[in-house]
């Protein structure tokens, strides 16, 4: 987004407040925030990326007494040390508010009852679900993930209108409703998710079978959590509350600005953060800005869905290529469901890449058909050819958290 002189007293005023950290003393050793006069010096400054805030273990990162922190959480590293994110009472408060609004986009009100089935604990998920229902003044329902029998009755009991969900959890009771029967004993209106990279059939597989709206809400732990934007009923893109952040789109590869509108690595700033303040925070989600104003006239700008990760990028046969292109390629072509996985091998000094897709198809030749129609789409969208296997509906496994869809068996 555009840097305004505006934007860019706001920044240096946070690059002071981040200069208490030991973290950002080192990282910016020789910085002068004075010297920051326009929107390049700005774009000079160094990344803070994960891996820093994992050296900053455990409190490096924090620019306040620590007497002021009320709350840490910590993003779910899959290895080594954890990045661990304190919280004074104001950015709480200040979650707590975006969260809220992001309900409010959403046209859910006071009046609703919020079902939220993600995750408690360190990870942001559930307690800004909560957050931000209780500063709505809506009902929280804080059953946490799992348990899907209970799931359904408190649904049906409670009248639940609201579900917070990851998205492949939210299939999940979906399928489980069908199956039991039970849809008309169901309240839904909208489905809330934290935005992950899914596609089209899935979305509206969901919206037909649960009957919900779909929102997708952004955030990252590094970043107070979810909350930090959200797709307005119209679904043209996210919008950011950019009175809390900054954000900028960048070439994953050379650091650089990406022109308007061009798909890019999403890099953070905040504005207001007193306990962790970041700044240019590398997301590693892939996204790009949606030009012009929104028809349902929030002044707040947009990005679009999160289109992949940064680190997904699968090079195959010389082939650099996004998961999402093959999300993409699938929704087009009917007869085909939302859910596939791909692997990767590498066999007799080749790279090998199979993709399995589900279908309700169930005649032999129609599936073959099948198969080799995906397989032209895939060559002709991927540019490579892949063995391309049919199964059946819910063969292939489902998760509570993000289904992974690459399976890269070649290291
Ligand atoms: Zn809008």
């Amino acid at each position: 987004m555009e840097l305004t002189n505006d934007i860019l007293v706001s920044i240096k005023k946070n690059i002071a407040h981040a200069l208490h950290s030991d973290f950002y003393k080192k990282h910016f050793a020789g910085i002068n925030v004075d010297d920051i006069k326009t929107a390049d010096d700005f774009f000079k400054l160094p990344f803070t990326e994960k891996n820093d805030l994992r050296e900053a273990y455990p409190l490096g990162i924090c620019a306040v007494d620590t007497d002021k922190i009320v709350r840490i959480h910590s993003s779910s590293g899959t290895t080594g040390t954890p990045v661990i994110i304190p919280y004074t009472q104001k950015d709480v408060d200040d979650w707590a508010i975006q969260f809220a609004r992001c309900y409010e986009m959403a046209g859910i009100s006071k009046s609703d009852r919020i079902q939220i089935t993600v995750g408690y604990g360190l990870w942001t998920a559930g307690i800004g679900f909560q957050l931000g229902a209780e500063k709505l003044g809506a009902m929280a329902v804080p059953l946490g993930p799992g348990n899907t029998d209970k799931q359904i009755k408190m649904m049906e009991d409670l009248e639940t209108t609201v579900l917070g969900a990851t998205s492949s959890y939210a299939l999940l009771l979906a399928e489980e409703i069908a199956k039991r029967g039970v849809k008309d004993k169901i309240h839904l209106k909208k489905l809330v998710t934290g935005s992950e990279r899914w596609g089209e059939k899935m979305r509206n597989r969901i919206a037909t079978e649960l009957g919900v709206e779909l929102y997708d809400i952004y955030g990252l732990t590094e970043i107070y959590g979810p909350g930090i934007g959200i797709n307005c009923p119209l679904q043209y893109g996210m919008h950011m509350w950019t009175d809390y952040l900054y954000y900028e789109i960048i070439n994953p590869t050379t650091g650089e600005q990406v022109k308007p509108g061009e798909i890019g690595e999403l890099v953070i700033t905040t504005l207001q953060k007193e306990g962790a303040p970041l700044i240019r925070f590398r997301t590693r989600d892939l996204t790009r800005e949606v030009l012009g104003d929104c028809p349902c006239g929030s002044a707040f700008p947009r990005i679009d869905q999160i289109l992949g990760r940064s680190d997904d990028m699968v090079k195959v046969k010389g082939v650099m290529f996004f998961p999402a292109r093959v999300d993409e390629m699938l929704a087009g072509i009917d007869g085909v469901s939302s859910e596939y996985q791909i692997m990767i091998d590498h066999l007799d000094g080749k790279d090998i890449i199979t993709l399995f897709f589900e279908t309700a198809e169930t005649d032999a030749q129609a599936r073959k058909n099948l198969e080799e129609h995906v397989g032209h789409g895939f060559k002709e969208k991927i540019g490579i050819a892949a063995t391309i296997k049919a199964v059946g509906m819910g063969d292939l496994p489902r998760s509570e958290k993000k289904t992974p869809r690459v399976f890269d068996n070649r290291y």
